[in-house]
């Protein structure tokens, strides 16, 4: 079995101690590729550094709509000389977040279009971070002309995925699955073509139900794969492969 945990913070501080126990850990339970969406620009030289020591790492550069007070329109074009000499899978995490009601959605909306702009410039896939906001950022994208990447941690209706898997999108699905009250993202698991779904854990964050109250941790991964198998009554093994496919056929992974 080859899984790939598309969406995964390996470079938070929370992992310092234990980063290479971690991955090990994971590589041995069948995760042999790991995608680092970047957060802040002070993230990507660290993030480099990361991938030049662990070879199953592969990076995502960009600025999260989190942490977008830190930053400014100097900091995407920081970004768009900073890939060409840095080489990575996509760009990201990049988006918008409504929910964050103190984070000024103009100031959201720029930075987020002046990154879809260069992901379409460079050719790379997005990764894309919607709270609230799946609608627009969905615009923005057909607005931009991208057609790869992955919507991550996806929360929206069906109707929201149908538009997106049209334009040729992948819906990342993590730890939030795997608990029984989340009857709503499981149907919507259920029902989707599987050649759709990518796997992700989002640790440190978002725990998956083993990990519930504590950081998360790569292994999470297996207990997303298993939540999907059993949702979808499909051998894990076939799961495994799908999700691995669909993730290849996102990235640019070398
Ligand atoms: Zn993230």
């Amino acid at each position: 079995m080859k899984l790939i945990d598309s969406h995964i913070h390996l470079d938070f501080e929370a992992f310092n101690i234990d980063r290479e126990k971690l991955i090990a850990e994971a590589d041995s339970a069948g995760i042999k590729r790991f995608v680092i969406p970047a957060t802040t620009r002070e993230s990507w030289l660290r993030i480099y550094q990361l991938s030049e020591q662990y070879p199953s790492l592969s990076v995502a550069y960009g600025i999260h709509p989190y942490f977008i007070q830190k930053h400014t329109l100097e900091d995407c074009e920081a970004l768009d000389n900073w890939i060409r000499s840095h080489p990575c899978v996509a760009i990201g995490e990049i988006g918008l977040d409504y929910f964050l009601k103190e984070i000024d959605p103009q100031q959201q909306m720029n930075l987020f279009t002046t990154q879809l702009n260069i992901a379409k410039k460079h050719n790379l896939p997005v990764i894309l971070h919607a709270r609230k906001a799946i609608d627009e950022v969905t615009h923005q994208l057909k607005l931009a002309g991208i057609t790869r990447g992955i919507v991550h941690s996806f929360n929206g209706s069906y109707v929201q995925a149908e538009r997106l898997i049209e334009m040729g999108f992948k819906l990342g699905f993590g730890g939030a699955l795997t608990y029984p009250r989340a009857t709503r993202l499981q149907a919507l698991v259920k029902q989707l073509p599987l050649e759709s779904i990518c796997l992700e854990t989002d640790a440190p964050d978002q725990a998956a139900s083993r990990f519930a109250g504590r950081r998360n941790e790569p292994l999470a991964l297996i207990e997303v794969l298993e939540t999907v198998a059993s949702l979808r009554e499909t051998p894990a093994e076939i799961i495994a492969q799908q999700t691995t496919e669909n993730a290849y056929s996102v990235f640019n992974f070398c």
